[in-house]
């Protein structure tokens, strides 16, 4: 059936029988069978629906995941493997949409698979951005960026027809809707409804990712997160932000009308769920349209702040947004009167200067609109939500206790390990049958077989299986010859001082010392890492520079380099991530504690059977109380003592720089003359100032306890049954980190659908 079908469509196209095709062809018959089959489909429906607004949606290639969500990749696959192919030869032809940055657009991404599993009414709403975030290269050591023109004319990406206009203070635009459609693991679809303009216009961007960000009706869905280092910067994220809600609230009221319902009944049959502050202009917009269609202020804030949701990501103050008056009051004066009615609502009900909505300065805090003017605000693990409580937003939790819940992050096992890992779900199936595939928690079935031999080296030879795998992967794309037999300890995630990839590099420079002193490593080590900085974030790119510098000096180091690699990939993104997690050994989450709010990166690779080397942070806490002590590493100071030392300012790194001599000799090798003569002077001369002097997260601080940590975990992982069971207990407790789990804590708790 399967093969004549997709011969058929083919024969339409090409006049060739499908195993005739070349690649590109063969994926373009697979993309119009796809889509055909999403059409069949069910979308789900409900009395209430959830619109889930974000400014990112990382989502990944799309054919093979809509395949096994379809039931239909092991056919397509097994037709595939009797013309010589795999799926993932043909995949390699699929552009992964670049609609997101991180963690939280993965996060929006892994939701909308769960909701639409579960059978849930919920769509996403977002924005095409032509470019998305930037595409990443290195040269000479340093970071580049390059547009990523990522849409193709033959895509998932569908036109709706459906259109909006946007009015801004000096301008308006038609918000041109386009969905890609959202198929749920045996189950219905929902949609991502995604806004552009027709007017854009790619050729505005020169050297590198450079554009007049003035130019409103040219630039506004080129990029995501565009500089905002100058005001015209800010005033663009304004304008994005306003043209993404605008466009959605109209939408959703819509919608509303359509099922025959009364605006002023928005709050019953409507749940919106921000990820978040981006989208916060949505409260004061739905207010001017419910006011505009004759409710009464009062009301029409009574009705929005029932309907919508704010998810909290992070406690870092650089990224609680706030925009100064007079930049709003230019994009959006229209809203201009409601914010300040809000504003003065909040005045006279509160004394607090915590809680107000414009402070001193003239800035409008989103997040405190978020919270004052929705009914639900929710953190994304235990410790974060418990630190916004006690810490951040204490203020406000002491006014709204009924409104602070916990939803601990998730992720999509479809993606995660159905997707990225065949082997291992086919194993897993052998053993304990196809149940895990609907209910992860099933994995603790896994259990007990800890003390089976047998099992043990099968999970072993898998992970082998993927270490030789991405070392072909990284050979071809980044020419680097890594040994799979050397242990990979991995980090991808995106690059941010507080996540302490620069520790990491200085972990690299004390094993570099030691091979150079003659103490040789237990275990050859390779250390990989994927991150981009943000095109703005010196600092980040410093850290960047330093890792790829460090990489040359081993690569030519023949001594060295037969116990220490260092490879820092080229533009890790979702695809890069399905081929580095199955293969990884050891999962660094290392940030500073009480700093990272989850994580996701952590879930995928305990997944995947990585053992993790981190601090008590985000959801690590979660895994280690899961796992037991014996199962996970953890090393460096508690949030409690890392929030002691922010309160008092007594963190003091010129302290852990003079007074440890072995410290400040793994620090001075920043500007050691082997590095000077291959790196940049300015930038490794800076990054050692910033460490030796400044070093805001703290790298010093737990620098002794992660590098006694790692070297125990690499004398550890020589034991291979010892190691291969922590494996198989990490896999075994994942089954809490299904984002399934997370969406029906959202649904039963916030959204009631
Ligand atoms: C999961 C994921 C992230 C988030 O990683 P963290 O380690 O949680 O920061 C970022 N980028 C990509 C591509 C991901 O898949």
């Amino acid at each position: 059936m399967l093969k004549k079908k997709l011969n058929e469509i083919s024969i339409n196209q090409y006049d060739k029988e499908f195993d005739k095709l070349t690649k590109q062809q063969i994926y373009d018959t697979l993309l119009i069978f796809t889509k055909e089959q999403i059409e069949k489909l069910p979308k789900n429906k409900g009395e209430r629906k959830l619109y889930y607004v974000s400014a990112e949606f990382l989502i990944g290639k799309l054919l093979s995941n809509n395949l096994i969500n379809l039931g239909l990749y092991d056919q397509v696959n097994a037709l595939l493997k009797e013309i010589n192919l795999d799926m993932s030869q043909i995949e390699e032809i699929e552009n992964e949409p670049s609609l997101g940055n991180g963690g939280l657009g993965r996060l929006a991404a892994c939701f909308l698979d769960s909701i639409a599993t579960l059978g849930l009414n919920g769509d996403g709403i977002g924005i095409n951005y032509h470019l998305g975030l930037f595409k990443q290269k290195f040269i000479d050591n340093k970071q580049f960026e390059e547009p990523n023109n990522w849409i193709r004319k033959n895509g998932f990406l569908k036109d709706t027809g459906e259109k909006f206009d946007v009015k801004f203070g000096d301008c308006k635009v038609t918000a041109h809707m386009y969905d890609i459609a959202v198929t749920g693991y045996e189950s219905g679809y929902n949609n991502l409804h995604l806004f552009d303009i027709d007017t854009v216009d790619e050729n505005i961007v020169r050297n590198g990712i450079s554009f007049d960000k003035t130019d409103i009706k040219r630039n506004l869905t080129l990029f995501l997160y565009p500089d905002d280092s100058d005001k015209n910067g800010q005033l663009l994220r304004i304008y994005q932000q306003y043209f993404m809600v605008s466009a959605g609230a109209q939408l959703i009221l819509k919608e509303l009308q359509e099922n025959g319902h009364k605006i002023e009944d928005l709050h019953k049959y409507v749940a919106i769920q921000i990820n978040d502050t981006h989208p916060t202009l949505i409260i004061p917009e739905l207010i001017r349209l419910l006011t505009e269609k004759g409710i009464d202020f009062d009301e029409a804030v009574d009705i929005v702040t029932k309907t919508v949701n704010y998810t909290n990501h992070t406690i870092l103050a650089e990224a609680l947004e706030k925009w100064p008056y007079e930049y709003l009051k230019q994009v959006v004066p229209h809203l201009m009167l409601i914010i300040e009615k809000l504003n003065t609502t909040i005045k006279e009900r509160f004394k607090s200067k915590k809680v107000q909505i414009i402070d001193k300065e003239h800035k409008v805090h989103m997040a405190h609109i978020a919270i004052h003017f929705s009914s639900s605000t929710n953190g994304v693990a235990k410790l974060h939500t418990d630190i916004l409580k006690k810490e951040e937003l204490k203020a406000f939790y002491e006014i709204y206790p009924e409104k602070f819940n916990n939803k601990t992050n998730g992720i999509t096992f479809r993606r995660w390990l159905l997707n990225c890992n065949e082997e291992l779900t086919d194993f897993i199936t052998s053993l304990i049958g196809e149940g895990f595939k609907k209910d992860a928690r099933e994995l603790e079935k896994l259990s007990q077989f800890v003390d089976d031999e047998q099992v043990l080296d099968k999970l072993l030879e898998i992970k082998k299986h993927h270490k030789q795998e991405l070392s072909d992967y990284i050979k071809l794309h980044e020419n680097i010859e890594i040994d799979s037999n050397s242990i990979y300890d991995i980090q991808i995630k995106r690059l941010h001082e507080y996540k302490r990839q620069q520790m990491n590099a200085l972990y690299i420079i004390d094993k570099y010392l030691d091979i150079k002193k003659g103490r040789l490593p237990k275990h050859p080590i390779t250390v990989i890492f994927g991150a981009k900085a943000a095109p703005a974030y010196t600092i980040a790119k410093d850290i960047i520079h330093l890792i790829l510098t460090l990489s040359e000096l081993i690569e030519k180091d023949e001594k060295v380099s037969k116990y220490l690699k260092v490879v820092m990939v080229q533009n890790y993104n979702v695809s890069y991530a399905q081929k580095l997690i199955p293969a990884c050994d050891i999962s660094e989450q290392i940030s500073l504690a009480s700093k990272e709010a989850s994580g996701t990166g952590n879930m995928k690779l305990m997944l995947n059977g990585a053992v993790t080397l981190g601090t008590m942070d985000g959801a690590n806490v979660e895994i280690a109380e899961l796992v037991g002590q014996d199962n996970i590493y953890i090393f460096g100071k508690t949030s409690k003592q890392v929030i002691n030392l922010y309160k008092k300012s007594s963190y003091d790194t010129k302290k852990y720089y003079q007074d440890d001599e072995c410290i400040k000799e793994i620090v001075d090798f920043i500007i050691s003359d082997k590095l000077m003569e291959l790196g940049d002077k300015t930038s490794l001369t800076r990054l050692h100032q910033d460490i030796s002097q400044k070093d805001y997260f703290m790298a010093l601080l737990d620098l002794r306890a992660y590098i006694k940590t790692k070297n125990k975990m690499t004398k550890d992982y020589k034991d291979r049954h010892e190691w291969a069971k922590k494996m198989l207990i990490n896999i075994s407790k994942a089954g809490q980190f299904s984002s399934d789990r997370t969406i029906e804590e959202y649904n039963r708790e916030i959204w009631h659908l």
